[in-house]
Order: C-alpha cells, then structure tokens, then sequence
C-alpha cells in the first residue's frame, strides 16, 4: 500500500510544478471522515482510497484526480456531503467525487449480465469527465485485488460485473495493463478451475519456457545490434484470459497452444519499427498471414504497433510486436497518456495527434460532433445522441436525445405505446412531451383501448416510435377509407334496390376484384373511396345496364374542370383522394368547400355555396378538409373598376408586387359608363391571402369596386 508521501512524490516526478497542497488535505480529510471504518480484510479503510490515489499516480494524472481518488468514497461510505468537499478542495474536484459516486450508485441498482453494453454506454453518458472513468477503474481495479474478503456469492457479482463492464472500459480506453489484470482477476473467480488448469499448464515446462525466452531474447538483441537499431526487448508469456480465449477460439488444449510468448521489440523511432521487422522476418520465417500493420492503420483505442509470427528456435512458433516507446506508453496506459503529453507542453503535431485518439476513441460507438470542445475542459460526452434510462424494473433502455415518455413507451412495447395515457419521472406525474435524461427512471400508465394521439408525432424522436404511430394511422386512415368506399358503394347500389351485404353473400364482388387485380374486397373498397375505381363501373359489373343519360347542362357544368394543383385537400381525413378543382366557382384554400363524388373521376371540388351544388344528387356530396402546404399557389381571377385615371393601374399592379403576388394575366378595357376595369389573374396560397390584397386594393384612391371572379 503507497503512502501519502509516496503518492506526493511520484506526482512530482512527472508534474513537478503541481501544487500538492490539496493532496495533503485531501488525505487528512479522507481519513478524518473514515476513521473507525475498516475494510472487510481487517484493514483500515484508508488503504482503500490510499491505494486507489496510487493506481492513478502511477497513470500520472493530475493533482485533482489524486485527490477525488483519495475522496471517492467519502460522500458514499461517510457523513460527509459533496458540498463539503467543495468547500474544502473547490468545485473540480467535487464534480469529479461527484460523478464517480453516481456510477457507483448507478451499478447497484442494476442487473448486470443481460445489460452490460447499455450500462457500459449509461456509465460512459455519465461521466462528463474522462477522470471519472479512470476513478472507477482504479477504485474497481483495487476492490478486484481485495475481492477475496468478500464472501463467495458477492464475489461472483462484482467479478461477472468487472468481466462485463469494467475490463471492456479499459479496453477502450486503451488502459491494457489494467484491462489484463482486470480480466484475470475476474476469470480467477468466475471460472476457478480453468484458471487453475491453465496456471498449471503455463507452469509446467515454465523453466524450459524461460530458457527458450531468454534465447530468444538475446539473439534479437544481437541482430538488432548488427543493423544498427536501438531497442529494448521484453518477453513474456501472455496473460491467463487471454490464452484461455485463445484455446476456445482455436479449439485447442493448452499444450497444443504454441504461442503463448509474446515479444516486444521497443524501438527509438517510427523508421526503426519496420527495419526492426525486416530483421525479424530475416532471422527467422515469417508465417503467412499473421502480419499486422497497426502503425499505419491504428486499432480505434488508439493502439499502434506491428504484430508478426514467426518460427522460431526449435521450430516454435511465437508472435513479436515492433513498436516505439511512445506507442508502448499509449499501448499500456490508453487514454491517461493523454495527460503526460498535455502537460509536458506537447508540440502542436503531438497535441493533433491526441486529437485524433480522442476522436477515435468518441468514434467508439457514434459518429461524432467537431471533438475540439471537449479539449479544453476534458469533458466527454462519449453520446451526445443518446441518453440512457431506466425501466420501473431496473432494465436500461437507449434512446435518442430529447425522447420523450412516448419514446420510452414504444421502445417497451407497441401496445405500451398505442395504450399511454400518462408517465412518471422519478415518481413523480409528468407531461407527455417531458423530455427525459439519462439515468431518470421512467414509468408509463397505460388504459386499455386508448388511442394514440396525432399530436404525438411532433413529440417523438426515436425512429421505432415514430414508424410505429405512422402505421397506426395509416392502418386507421385505410380503415376510414374502406368504410368510405363501402358508403359510396352502398349509395350505388341502392339505386337498382341492391345492398353491399347482399352482393358481398353472393360473392358479386369477386370477380371485380379479380379483373381490377386487386387483392381483396377491402382493397378494392378503398380504390372507391380514393377515386381509382368509379362505383358506376362496379355496379354495371355487378348489374349490367345501359346507362341512363344525364341532364345535359349539369353534366356539361361538372366536367368544365379547371387544371389545378393535385391534392391539397381531405375527404373526412381520408388522404390521397384524386381531387379535381370545379371551374364555376374556383374554390381556394380556406374556403368552405363540398366535394361532389363524380362517376369515376374522383371527387370533384366546389365552395360550399357554389350555385351548381344546387343542382346535384345530394347523397353524393362530402365533406371536404383543406390540407395545403403554403409555398402552393392557386390561381384566380380578379377583377377591379376605378375612375380611369392616369397611373391607377400602376397603383393596383403595385399593391399587388407588395403583396407578393404574381400576376399570370392582366387586361383592361373602359366599360360603357367610362370606368375603366382591370382583370388579373393572380396566384396566391390561401383566400385569406385573396381577403387581404382585395382590401388594400379597395384603399387605392379611384378604386370604386374589387371583387374576386369565378
Ligand atoms: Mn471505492
């Protein structure tokens, strides 16, 4: 175990400028606060924090990191609050005692095995600071070495908890000689006896191993020496997890396992790491296949190094890593090399190069934000798409930021989702629209047959619910626009005394169905009511009959049809519906309007007061919804009478420009009285537009009357 002093003094080796003051009030205050408490090793509590402010001193962070290292339990395990130690040490620090303590809380109240990657992903959300994390690790790390005071079934959690989340963290970070030391642990007491098995199998012929290591060894020394290349040589046999994962991969036993030695030839330079492998390949026959170039392609921690296999001495085969000593530096300590380079005034292609590491490292799961924010502060949001919270039950659920109760509810389920009527937060009610935050804990209330609501859409984010409401209305819409089609179907036949439920026992339909190729009379039902098929063309299918002639002016009315924009309008909130526009009254957006359901062309539009409405089959009128977008314009006529005064037209063609609106067409003549009056034919995207610009029109000095034409 460190003692303080030793902490004190390492931290001046690699920073030696640090004020170490706060080290020392942190130490007196953590032991103050856990004084009496011991560990379950009999030891005082102290060691703990001690030994967790060490780890990180050996990772050569900086001083606030020591000291929230040596407080990080204090606010769990002690009386003392966060706002103690900010008072005593300052607000960074506190944050970083802080945040280390809600991981803490965060894995205890969660199931591990099924969730590891989202609590992996909640405790990353979590951490706003990178220290936070390598906190966790160090305070993990430690409690992994003291594990076997705990007894045997706690044991077990903390280990599966460590395999699952922890060792990977590390990993990521690129912190390896923590993640290797992770891994064994937790294999040591998840799985005894392989590890015992394996132990031995390292163990036997360990003499005859480091024999063949040190042979090893000293002839790289040698060759390298030969050619020039200044390095150091390290061997070793590779770690306990890493070998029995090798063994599963391989399907193999431990003694069919030949390279369970690794050697890493640690050069000056970038140049000397391929020259070193030429030497290599040189010495001894390189096996095909097994060269990897990390240096020119990193792995995304960060990790560089040139990998190859070999024959070697004794036809043993064995793997060699080539890499500098900083690549080494970052191989073993992952992301806290980032600190040593920063503090040390690294050099602007160093500091671009770190850069690029915590990009990668961003990159991890997520395309990334422009990472050059985070820099300055040392934040990370290693998510910032996503949050993380949790079921009523403890389950985590990734969704995407800004979600909202309704997210959560379909990420549960779609019932869940179609059936919310309202949500808590915490316990406490909330609206559906509440945005949710990582770590809230989420409940949803549910009624059975309630309906989602339309107004829904604008509070989604996640893709799941958002596709999930838009199928419900759309089966909903069809659902409106098969009873459409039935009612317009219906009002055909009764004309010749038949009925829909009749001719459906007879299976009339079918055939129809068959020669429109549609798939079912459902189907067909809805072409009715989208206008593709004309209820006229089914009944004489079903009841052939020559058809009698219409009344010439309404049918000659009816098909004066002007060329409009398609769409823009709602049968009863059925969309899609073929429309046309009737000429005799030109209806525009925000007009009262009734559609006409013609024989086969769809529906046609009119306003609700058109005159020609007067004249038809009042069972075949519907009501009409506008549903326009308003960049769309509509054309209409206008028209405008004045005293013909000089310059008048360029007052009306004035206001018009003012107003925005295009004129298409204009002409003017001087009627009989000698006013002159002017038709233009203008576009514009609703009658309220038309209301407007018909007012200012009226304003014009001469103007006696404005009026809009049909
Ligand atoms: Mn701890």
């Amino acid at each position: 175990m460190p003692r303080i002093n030793e902490i004190i003094e390492t931290v001046q080796t690699y920073h030696p400028g640090a004020d170490v003051s706060a080290i020392t009030k942190a130490y007196v205050y953590s032991a103050k606060m856990h004084q009496g408490q011991t560990r379950l090793s009999g030891a005082p509590y102290l060691e703990h924090p001690l030994a967790v402010a060490g780890l990180l001193a050996k990772l050569r962070l900086d001083v606030a990191a020591i000291c929230a290292g040596l407080l990080h339990d204090v606010v769990e395990d002690t009386e003392a609050g966060i706002g103690d130690i900010k008072q005593l040490l300052g607000a960074e620090i506190a944050n970083l005692v802080d945040g280390v303590t809600k991981i803490t809380l965060l894995s205890a109240t969660t199931k591990t095995a099924q969730q590891a990657e989202s609590l992996r992903k909640m405790i990353l959300a979590m951490a706003d600071d990178i220290r936070v994390l390598l906190i966790k690790l160090a305070d993990r790390l430690h409690n992994m070495r003291t594990l076997g005071y705990l007894p045997a079934e706690k044991q077990r959690r903390i280990a599966t908890e460590t395999r699952e989340i922890y060792a990977p963290m590390a990993h990521r970070l690129g912190i390896r000689r923590w993640q290797v030391e992770l891994e064994d642990l937790a294999f040591y007491y998840l799985e005894p006896e392989t590890y015992r098995m394996i132990q031995q199998g390292v163990a036997t012929r360990r003499g005859e191993r480091q024999e063949f290591i040190d042979e090893v060894k000293v002839k790289i020394v040698q060759v390298m020496a030969e050619h020039n290349i200044k390095c150091r040589v390290d061997g070793r046999s590779k770690h306990f997890s890493s070998i029995y994962e090798k063994m599963q991969r391989r399907q193999v036993d431990i003694d069919e396992l030949y390279d369970l030695v690794a050697f890493r030839v640690i050069t000056t330079s970038l140049k000397d790491c391929y020259d070193a492998l030429g030497v290599i390949h040189n010495t001894w026959k390189p096996i095909p296949g097994r060269f990897r170039d990390y240096i020119g392609i990193p792995k995304p921690n960060m990790y560089q190094s040139l990998h190859t296999s070999v024959v070697g001495p004794g036809g043993q085969r064995m793997e060699v890593q080539i890499r500098t000593e900083q690549m080494h530096q970052v191989a073993e300590e992952g992301i806290a090399a980032h600190w040593l380079y920063k503090e040390q005034g690294a050099s602007n292609e160093a500091e671009e190069r770190r850069f690029t590491w915590l990009r990668r490292l961003l990159e991890w799961q997520r395309e990334q934000k422009e990472p050059s924010e985070y820099m300055d502060t040392l934040r990370m949001d290693l998510f910032p798409e996503e949050i993380f919270v949790f079921t009523p039950t403890g389950e985590v659920k990734e969704l995407p930021k800004e979600a909202t109760p309704i997210d959560f509810a379909y990420a549960i389920h779609t019932e869940v989702g179609h059936q919310c009527v309202g949500a808590k937060i915490n316990g406490r009610m909330v609206p559906l629209r509440t945005t949710l935050s990582t770590g809230d804990q989420v409940e949803i209330i549910t009624q059975a047959n309630h309906k989602p609501s339309k107004d829904w859409l604008k509070y989604v984010v996640s893709n799941r619910a958002r596709s999930k409401l838009r199928a419900y209305f759309r089966d909903q819409e069809r659902a409106r626009s098969v009873s459409l089609g039935r009612d317009l179907l219906e009002r055909e036949l009764k004309k010749r005394n038949l009925t829909l439920a009749g001719v459906l026992r007879e299976n009339k339909l079918d055939p129809v169905v068959e020669e429109l190729s549609y798939k079912t009379v459902d189907n067909l039902l809805a072409a009715v009511a989208y206008g593709k098929v004309s209820p006229r063309h089914i009944l004489n299918r079903i009841d052939p009959q020559p058809e009698p002639e219409h009344p010439p002016g309404l049918l000659k009315r009816l098909s004066r049809l002007r060329k409009r924009p398609q769409g823009g309008i709602k049968v009863k909130g059925v969309d899609d519906v073929l429309v046309r526009y009737a000429k005799c009254c030109n209806p525009l957006p925000g007009d009262a309007v009734k559609g006409y359901i013609t024989r086969g062309r769809g529906v046609t539009v009119h306003t609700a007061d058109c005159k020609d409405l007067g004249h038809v089959d009042p069972e075949r009128l519907v009501d009409l919804e506008w549903d326009v977008p308003a960049s769309q314009v509509w054309p209409v006529r206008i028209q405008v009478v004045g005293n013909n005064r000089t310059g008048i037209l360029a007052d009306i063609t004035g206001v018009l420009k003012q107003r925005e609106i295009g004129i298409v067409e204009a002409e003017a003549h001087t009627d009989p009285d000698g006013n002159g009056v002017a038709t233009f034919l203008v576009e514009v995207n609703h009658a309220r537009q038309l209301k407007r610009v018909l007012g200012d029109l009226k304003k014009i000095r001469d103007v006696i009357s404005v009026r809009r034409l049909n």
